[in-house]
C-alpha cells in the first residue's frame, strides 16, 4: 500500500482534468441529477454494456415516468419493460425499492448514501453513485471496473471476494477522493475503467495515471487484478413444454421468487403430463416432439431443460387460473413478453417463418424441425 501515499495527491487531479477532456459526457442518465434517473440507470449498468442500457432506459422511463408511477405499477409490467435485459432480479428489487421509497420515506429518495445502501437491490457503491451525481455528496464508488483501475494502478493484489482484501479497497478509494468536483472525479474513474483500463488490452498509451501506474510500470496489468477463482458450476436439469395451436403458446407465470420468477415461461413438465395440462387449459393433445434442448448458465448453476413440443387442438375454455396465458406466436408479441432470454429465443424459433401468416402444419413443423434440429446455443453470460 505505500504506493497509495507516492501517488494519491496528483491522482484525483489527473482524473478530473482527463475527465472533462476526455470522459463521456452525453449518456442520457448524465442530462439529470434526479434520484430515480441516476438509481435507474446505475441498476440498469449492472453486468450490462452501455450502449444495450440505453434504449432500456428510455423506454422503461417513457413507461415509468416517476418513481411513484414505478411503485404503482404492477411488477409483470416492470418485468415487461425489463424484458431482454437479463438479472430480472434487478427488476423485481427495483420494483420493491420504489415502493419501500413511496412507504417509507415519502417518495423521496434519502439523500445518505449509508441509507440509500439499506434498500432493496442497492449496495455500497450504488448507494455512492447516487449520492455522487444526485445529491453531490461525498462518497466513494467501487464497481468492477474502479476495482480494476485502483488494483492496477497502486499494483494492489488481494481478492475480490475475501472480505478483508475488500475492505482494503475501499479504504483506498475513499482516501483518494478529492476535497472537489466529486462528480468529475467519479465519472471519470467510472469512464476510465469502461473505456481505457479494460479487462484485456488496457489502453495505457492514454492513460492519464500512465506515469504513475504501478502495474504499467511492472508490467503487470495482465495479472492484476487477482482473477476470482470459479468452481465449476453444478449442473440442473429438468423439462418444459410448449403447448401450440400453431397460432399461440401457452405461457405459465413462475413464481414470485426462484428462478425467472414473475416472469412468463413454458410450464414444466413434472408433475403434471402433457395430456393433462392440456386438458387443464381447454385443449386436446394431437402430437408430441421433441425439440432441440435449452442450456442455460445461471450465477450458481447450469440449467438444462429437455423441451417437448406439444400440438394441440383448442376445445373447450381452459380453467381459468391467472398464470395461465396463451402468446401469440408473433415476433413483436415475443419481444415485448416479459419471457427469460433461452425462452424467447425458443419460441422465436417456432413462430411462422418469414413470409407466412399462419404456423405450418404439425407435420410440415416437425420435418422443418428435425431438418434444423439443432442445441440452442448456450448463453454466453449468466442473465436470468
Ligand atoms: S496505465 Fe494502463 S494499467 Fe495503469 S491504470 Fe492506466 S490503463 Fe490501467
Amino acid at each position: 500500500m505505500s504506493a497509495v501515499t507516492a501517488v494519491s495527491p496528483g491522482f484525483a487531479a489527473q482524473v478530473i482534468a482527463w475527465q472533462k477532456a476526455k470522459g463521456r459526457h452525453d449518456l442520457p442518465w448524465q442530462q439529470s441529477r434526479e434520484p430515480y434517473h441516476i438509481w435507474l440507470s446505475e441498476i440498469m449498468l449492472q453486468q450490462t454494456q452501455v450502449r444495450s442500457v440505453i434504449p432500456y432506459y428510455q423506454r422503461f422511463l417513457a413507461r415509468f415516468p416517476t418513481l411513484a408511477a414505478l411503485a404503482a405499477a404492477p411488477l409483470t409490467s416492470v418485468l415487461e419493460s425489463w424484458s431482454g435485459l437479463g438479472y430480472y432480479a434487478r427488476a423485481r428489487n427495483l420494483h420493491l425499492c420504489a415502493q419501500t421509497i413511496v412507504g417509507d420515506y415519502g417518495g423521496s429518495f434519502p439523500s445518505d448514501a449509508q441509507l440509500t445502501a439499506r434498500l432493496p437491490g442497492i449496495g455500497r457503491s450504488t448507494a455512492a453513485a447516487i449520492s455522487v451525481f444526485a445529491f453531490g455528496r461525498r462518497a466513494a464508488i467501487l464497481d468492477g471496473n474502479v476495482r480494476r483501475v485502483l488494483a492496477r494502478c497502486f499494483a494492489v493484489a488481494g481478492s475480490a471476494s475475501l472480505a478483508a482484501d475488500q475492505r482494503r479497497m475501499w479504504a483506498l478509494a475513499e482516501s483518494l477522493l478529492p476535497a472537489t468536483e466529486l462528480e468529475a472525479y467519479t465519472q471519470g474513474m467510472m469512464d476510465l475503467g469502461a473505456t481505457v483500463c479494460v479487462h484485456r488490452q488496457p489502453a495505457c498509451d492514454r492513460c492519464p495515471l500512465a506515469s504513475v501506474c504501478s502495474a504499467r510500470q511492472q508490467g503487470r496489468q495482465a495479472e492484476l487484478p487477482d482473477r476470482v477463482m470459479k468452481k465449476p458450476l453444478p449442473q440442473r436439469n429438468g423439462s418444459v413444454i410448449a403447448l401450440t395451436d400453431g397460432q399461440q403458446v401457452l405461457l405459465e407465470r413462475r413464481p414470485a421468487s426462484g428462478i425467472w420468477g414473475g416472469l412468463l415461461s413454458l410450464p414444466e413438465l413434472a408433475p403434471e403430463s402433457a395430456d393433462a395440462l392440456a386438458q387443464r387449459n381447454g385443449c386436446r393433445l394431437l402430437a408430441t416432439t421433441e425439440l432441440p434442448s435449452i442450456s442455460h448458465r445461471f450465477t450458481h448453476f447450469r440449467l438444462t431443460l429437455a423441451v417437448l413440443q406439444g400440438d394441440v387442438q383448442v376445445v373447450g375454455r381452459p380453467a381459468g387460473e391467472d398464470r395461465w396465458q396463451w402468446l401469440p406466436l408473433q415476433h413483436e408479441r415475443i419481444a415485448e413478453a416479459a419471457l427469460p432470454t433461452p425462452i424467447r429465443r425458443l419460441l422465436l424459433s417456432l413462430r411462422p417463418a418469414a413470409g407466412e401468416t399462419a404456423w405450418p402444419s404439425p407435420a410440415v413443423s416437425r420435418e422443418r424441425r428435425a431438418a434444423t434440429a439443432q442445441t440452442l446455443p448456450l448463453a454466453s453470460d449468466d442473465r436470468t
